[in-house]
């Protein structure tokens, strides 16, 4: 992706990721590469996140109904690392008054702000301006850094960009080997907005496809590095949840090896438009 920052060094045609990599939003401001998905990580969640901040993740995703906010403000108070290095993500809902909610939803974690506020999904009727109009008083009140959406096709994010005159610079959406579209990434890539991949694991469930399971063993690697070593690749961010501590180690050592185009190519042909979850936003 045009907007990830390579870094010198780079082999091949693989983009030279590490663990401080950054993506450069449209706004200048950057976020990292990989984030920790947290809905339902409900096992000790600050604990949990305490112990992924020490790992290295710096990017944590969260929304009211994941049942992780308070958890992450505790880790956050912990003190692993200072507040200011962790790219905090959260979301309103579409029923929400966005104001309001941002600053409830901030009390709720603890924090003076988040990096990124996200409308969490487009509303039934319309696509959400009057949450957009919210969001921006938030910003413009320091509450957030940079705001975008979730769960949006391209022509809500298109009626968005017209009826508000601002685009989200980020749309976070299911992304996944298995459920992508070239046509959303396109649009995404020429419009400057960020894609992050939520259920990039597919929630483990397609994690025995025989082609992915093929390409680990080629790599010496496992079938969830795969998929979260694909998203880096291509310039999307990935946001894999793991409440497990072996597998939050797991899923962070994904930056000392790199997948060759004709994996890449095989990757990108597992597509059948699959989702976890039961809607994608797009054909
Ligand atoms: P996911 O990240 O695709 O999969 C999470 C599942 O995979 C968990 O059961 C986890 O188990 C397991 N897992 C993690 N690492 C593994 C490994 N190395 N080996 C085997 N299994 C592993 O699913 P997700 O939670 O739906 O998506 C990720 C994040 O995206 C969410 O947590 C949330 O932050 C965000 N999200 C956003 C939206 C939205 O509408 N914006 C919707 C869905 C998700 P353990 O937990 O037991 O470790």
């Amino acid at each position: 992706m045009s907007n990830l920052k390579r870094e010198a060094g780079a082999a091949g045609s693989a983009p030279a990721v590490s663990a401080k990599s950054v993506v450069e939003l449209a706004t200048c401001r950057s976020m990292p590469v990989l984030g920790l998905g947290t809905w339902e990580l409900t096992h000790d969640t600050s604990g949990t996140v305490a112990y992924a901040l020490q790992l290295g993740y710096r990017m944590i995703d969260t929304a009211c109904d994941y049942g992780s906010q308070p958890g992450i403000g505790q880790a956050l108070r912990r003190g692993v690392i200072d507040r200011r290095s962790v790219y905090l993500i959260a979301k309103v809902e579409e029923s929400d008054d966005a104001y309001a909610a941002t600053r409830k939803y901030l009390g709720e974690i603890g924090v003076e702000y988040a990096d990124l506020m996200l409308i969490h999904r487009p509303p039934e009727e319309g696509v959400g301006v009057a949450l957009w109009r919210g969001l921006q008083r938030a910003r413009s009140e320091g509450l957030v850094r940079d705001i975008g959406v979730s769960n949006y096709s391209i022509d809500q994010i298109q009626t968005l960009g017209r009826e508000t005159g601002e685009l989200p610079t980020v749309n976070q959406i299911e992304w996944s080997p298995f459920g992508h579209s070239d046509v959303m990434l396109e649009f995404c890539r020429k419009h400057h907005i960020v894609l992050q991949a939520y259920s990039p694991l597919t929630r483990a469930a397609r994690l025995g496809d025989k082609v992915l399971r093929a390409i680990a063993e080629r790599h010496d690697r496992t079938p969830v590095q795969i998929l979260i070593r694909w998203n880096l690749q291509r310039g999307t961010v990935p946001l894999p949840k793991a409440n497990r501590e072996d597998h939050l180690r797991e899923n962070f050592d994904v930056f000392g090896f790199a997948i060759g185009a004709e994996d890449m190519e095989a990757l990108n042909g597992l597509n059948e438009h699959y989702s976890a979850l039961g809607s994608l936003p797009y054909v």
